[in-house]
């Protein structure tokens, strides 16, 4: 498995039984991965690498400036599929990516691809938290790997630099820039505040920015994650469809133009924000 996983570009892998992960799924996540795969054994995860060594701030959050991670690594992964398939006759090997009902950096960590950062994101050595996480679920009794989940030093650099204060014991999702950003329709005033104040059109990259594990990577960037140029003010005013057009094969537009025509409106406004 280890070569194959090299060869499609992860640069840190590994294996959890499903049934480990299983408390932290409920009924509904666990009844539908075992009806995606019946007789579930195993998760196979890999990390794959993204971001430049030197990440300059900019108005789209990093992993969103090179091609859609979810495209890139299902073109990945489906040759490591096909090839354990061989190798394992009648097994299954279901692929996910970011929506999956799997506590994804969980079972990552778990599994021992790296340590689970207070931000709520896998720190992979070489590599910090610029990787995206693939799955495979597999009925397959692969042999697990890692053990135990461990914990960054939880040196609180993060914390104090997120401008939503979502970081505390666990990672605040209703104030996390990250979602915040992509959420469509009518925001609240503190919603809209949160926004102005991360200063971004998609996403936020502080707690990466501030994070000491993500200094001195050494571990390159998969060349589909090169970035791409970011949409002008004027390509933000067109069609939802002529914008998804546009920018088909890019991680920001799954919520079509609206949030980010919106977010751009609240950037540009003059008025100080309230704290909250
Ligand atoms: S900034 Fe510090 S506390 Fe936060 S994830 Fe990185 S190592 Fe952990
Ligand atoms: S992505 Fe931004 S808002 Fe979300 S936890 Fe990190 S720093 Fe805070």
């Amino acid at each position: 498995m280890e070569k194959i996983l090299t060869a499609a570009g992860a640069c840190a892998f590994g294996c959890v039984a499903a049934e480990r992960l299983r408390p932290r799924m409920g009924e509904r996540a666990w009844e539908r991965a075992a009806q995606t795969t019946p007789g579930l054994k195993r998760l196979i995860c890999a990390a794959f690498p993204y971001g430049p060594e030197t990440v300059t701030p900019g108005l789209l959050s990093v992993y969103a400036r090179g091609a859609d991670y979810h495209r890139v690594l299902e073109a990945r992964m489906a040759p490591v599929a096909a090839k354990l398939a061989e190798r394992y006759p009648g097994c299954r090997f279901d692929f996910y990516a970011d929506v999956s009902p799997f506590p994804e950096v969980y079972a990552a960590a778990l599994a021992g691809l790296g340590k689970l950062g207070r931000n709520g994101l896998l720190l992979v050595p070489g590599a910090g938290s610029y990787v995206f996480l693939g799955f495979l679920a597999t009925d397959a009794e692969l042999p697990e790997t890692g053990g135990t989940v461990v914990p960054c030093g939880g040196c609180g650099a993060c914390e104090r630099a997120c401008p939503g204060v979502a970081l505390g014991e666990t990672v605040d999702q209703s104030r996390c820039l990250s979602a915040l950003t992509q959420q469509r329709g009518q925001l609240t005033e503190e919603q809209t505040a949160l926004i102005k104040r991360g200063g971004m059109l998609w996403g936020c990259d502080r707690c990466q920015l501030a994070c000491p594990e993500n200094r001195n990577r050494t571990v390159p960037p998969l060349p589909e994650f090169t970035p791409l140029p970011d949409p002008t003010e004027e390509q933000l005013r067109l069609s939802d469809r002529a914008f998804r057009r546009q920018f088909a094969g890019r991680a920001f537009t799954w919520r079509g133009v609206q949030p980010l025509r919106r977010n751009l409106e609240i950037l540009k406004e003059d008025a100080p924000c309230k704290e909250y």
